[in-house]
């Protein structure tokens, strides 16, 4: 039998319930929605976690559809599943808590005694060090962005090499090889010795179909490539950056772009322009290094000094 939460299945069982971790302002015990896939044959063991920020619901459209179609029979090995991790961002559908107004992902490997994200970050972290690969599904919050994944270990990390092995399977097209900051799940999971990736499935308001079949691909991916299902993974060379050039407006007015999302840029080719209402052109911003534009504001009104977009740099394949 295995447990999560107040989930359990016997070898060959799909379970579901909720994983516990407090109460509500109003006094109610409330718990996050998770699932336990009891594969009916030994294996490794896999957790999947989504809306780790409040606002970015494309994981949890990925997880809706392919946790239906898993049948536990064919199945080697085990996947815990937590559906919706920022439980209070979720109801308000806001990036950070409103508990604590924490970003979930600064918040591992969290503290069963600590803020509300804190004790979350703990709750789920338990579960995840519980498998053998952690799979992390983002998004870039409501702005736009390609489909991508984070590797987050850093390249001195003993687990570097595993981590962008696994990014590598989910064969979303784009990799982000960055170190991040303290407190990220794909920081915590490579120091307990467990291969983690951070999916960045586009950014949407709501659910972006494109962006959620990716995940779905990639997640299949990551089941055949480990052993969980028959058959093989289908992903090809993926295009790494080592970082982001961030660009902001010069001054205030409407951006328009001059590239579109996944464009490769060279330097001095133009990004966008502000221009007035009136459609006066105020200022041309152009690259200052190679790269691909990787992500952009979606609304089009800026002050001067606003984020406008990020190009992807230090780019090369593997
Ligand atoms: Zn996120």
């Amino acid at each position: 039998m295995t447990t999560f939460g107040t989930a359990e299945a016997a070898p060959g069982e799909l379970a579901t319930g909720r994983l516990e971790v407090g109460e509500t302002r109003d006094g109610a015990a409330f718990g996050l929605p998770v699932a336990v896939i009891n594969g009916a044959e030994d294996g490794k063991t896999l957790y999947v976690q989504a809306v780790s920020d409040g606002d970015e619901l494309n994981g949890v459209g990925v997880l809706r559809r392919v946790v239906p179609r898993l049948d536990p029979a064919e199945i080697s090995g085990t996947i815990l599943v937590t559906a919706i991790v920022n439980y209070h961002a979720f109801q308000v559908a806001r990036h950070r808590n409103p508990i604590d107004d924490t970003k979930m992902n600064r918040a591992y490997p969290g503290d069963s005694e600590g803020t509300s994200s804190e004790r979350i970050a703990h709750a789920t972290f338990e579960a995840a060090s519980r498998a053998d690969l952690i799979v992390d599904l983002h998004q870039g919050s409501t702005s736009r962005m390609i489909d991508e994944v984070r590797v987050r270990c850093g390249r001195r990390h003993r687990l570097h090499e595993e981590c962008l092995e696994l990014a590598k399977v989910f064969g979303a097209g784009y990799v982000l090889d960055q170190k991040g900051p303290d407190g990220q799940l794909a920081r915590a999971g490579p120091d307990e010795g467990i291969p983690t990736i951070d999916p960045e499935l586009g950014g949407s308001v709501g659910w972006d179909e494109a962006s959620v079949q990716t995940g779905v691909d990639g997640l299949y991916n990551v089941l055949a490539n480990y052993g969980f299902l028959p058959g093989d993974a289908n992903y090809g060379d993926q295009t790494r950056a080592a970082g982001f050039d961030q660009y902001g407006a010069p001054r205030g007015g409407l951006v328009e772009f001059a590239a579109d999302l996944g464009d490769r840029v060279q330097s001095g080719d133009p990004l966008f322009e502000v221009t007035t209402p009136f459609g006066e052109r105020k200022a041309e911003v152009t690259a200052e290094e190679n790269g691909i534009l990787w992500r952009s504001r979606r609304l089009p009104q800026v002050a001067t000094g606003e984020y406008v977009c990020s190009i992807g740099v230090d780019v090369d394949t593997y």
